[in-house]
């Protein structure tokens, strides 16, 4: 099989590339010290067309695949994964609304967050039920034409700045099929009843905002469900199959980027007479490295092709996301490694890249989760 971009995917890599190198690099430091992100880039990243790049045209998207989508947010998180985060994250759920939302909604929503100018959320997650997402219990009751929506959500994303979350309800608890009790509906987060909690001193991906949700009898209209009522669960595990391959290629960014900075430093670097680069144990690191980031992206973009060809994978999804995100982990830690006493200095780049990294190998079922997919998927049930 060969395995080669278009001249527009070429293109689109470039244009990515030239967009994160000028305008990512300066601030990366600085937003993840001071916890913030700026929305210039998020609305220069609008005007360039790189948010939703998979959304089709009628909705102001660019037409495109998530191979393509790949390709812009490896470059970005090349550069930095906490601004590629807060950028990637506006359009985090628009796969779902693009696949089982009504055509008033994707009239509704997609268009301005093409444009830049709204930008959403997924509430999943609750105190109790993080890798087990069936264990949901905010409730949504019908009441005439609205939902009330009570319950509560941790480690959003844009839990403070997004316009709207898409929130995984339970709205028939009685059902005897567990995962057929569940409905998406989309909360508008200016509803009387939302209060957004947004952590600070995380780990990982600083630019980025994340925080807890308390919804407290939240009214929405009924036409806010979002699917089929009864189909949230199938609804969140569709949109996972396709968002976890966009981690991939968050993780590929990332490996690519402090592999960068791992081959700039030993280059430089002079020990016993010459450069690091010189040593043989020194280059069998920088083989390895190059040889899990090359493996790690062809995955990736394997798994992205599968959901361009319209038969999506979610065992080769899930095998990209946690391959992926641990070569990320791995490469950043050989080159704090290859850094020596300033890979843990903060002002040589290096040390960021690894601390971002690690909530690749979590969020969005974490790796332990992904195999077991994986696993399923090879040995059946038994
Ligand atoms: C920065 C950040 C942003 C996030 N953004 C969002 C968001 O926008 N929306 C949202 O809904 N959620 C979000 N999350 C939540 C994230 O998806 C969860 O943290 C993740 O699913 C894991 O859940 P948990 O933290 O409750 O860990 P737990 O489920 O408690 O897992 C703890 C550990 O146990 C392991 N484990 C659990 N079950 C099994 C099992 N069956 N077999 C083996 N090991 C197992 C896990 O792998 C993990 O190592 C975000 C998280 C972070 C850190």
């Amino acid at each position: 099989m060969y395995f080669s971009l278009t001249q527009d995917q070429v293109n689109i890599q470039k244009a990515a590339r030239e967009f994160s190198e000028g305008e990512f690099r300066e601030l990366a430091r600085e937003l993840d010290k001071k916890e913030m992100f700026d929305d210039r880039l998020w609305k220069k990243a609008a005007e360039l067309g790189f948010l939703g790049v998979f959304i089709e045209e009628k909705y102001e998207g660019m037409g495109m695949g998530y191979l393509d989508q790949c390709l812009i947010v490896e470059e970005f998180a090349r550069v930095d994964l906490g601004i590629a985060h807060a950028i990637e994250s506006t359009f985090f759920g628009t796969q779902l609304i693009q696949m089982v939302g009504s055509e008033e909604q994707k009239c509704k929503y997609l268009p301005p967050i093409c444009n830049g100018k709204i930008r959403m959320g997924m509430a999943i997650t609750e105190p109790d039920a993080g890798s087990d997402v069936s264990s949901v219990s905010t409730t949504a009751v019908l009441d005439n034409d609205e939902y009330v929506i009570s319950g509560n959500k941790v480690f959003i994303t844009n839990c403070s700045v997004a316009d709207f979350l898409v929130v995984l309800c339970v709205t028939n608890p009685e059902h005897p099929k567990v995962h057929q009790r569940f409905s998406t509906i989309i909360v508008e987060t200016n509803r009387p009843g939302y209060q957004a909690m947004p952590y600070h001193g995380k780990l990982s991906l600083r630019a980025s905002n994340t925080g807890d949700v308390v919804l407290k009898n939240v009214r929405v209209p009924k036409e806010n469900l979002l699917g089929k009522e009864g189909q949230g669960f199938y609804n969140i595990m569709e949109f996972f199959n396709r968002s976890r391959v966009q981690v991939a290629a968050l993780g590929v960014g990332t490996a690519q980027g402090a592999l960068d900075k791992a081959v700039s430093h030993v280059r430089k670097r002079q020990q016993f007479g010459k450069p690091l680069a010189q040593f043989q144990l020194v280059q069998g690191k920088i083989a390895e490295m190059a040889t899990k980031t090359e493996a790690a992206r062809s995955l990736c973009y394997r798994a992205a092709s599968k959901l361009d060809s319209g038969t999506p994978d979610p065992g080769l999804s899930s095998m990209a996301k946690w391959y992926c995100a641990e070569v990320a982990v791995q490469v950043a830690d050989e080159a704090i490694q290859l850094h020596g006493g300033y890979g843990i200095l903060e002002e040589y780049g290096v040390a960021h890249y690894w601390r971002n990294a690690k909530v690749l190998e979590i969020f969005e079922g974490s790796k332990e989760v992904e195999k077991v997919i994986v696993a399923k998927k090879i040995l059946g049930r038994f």
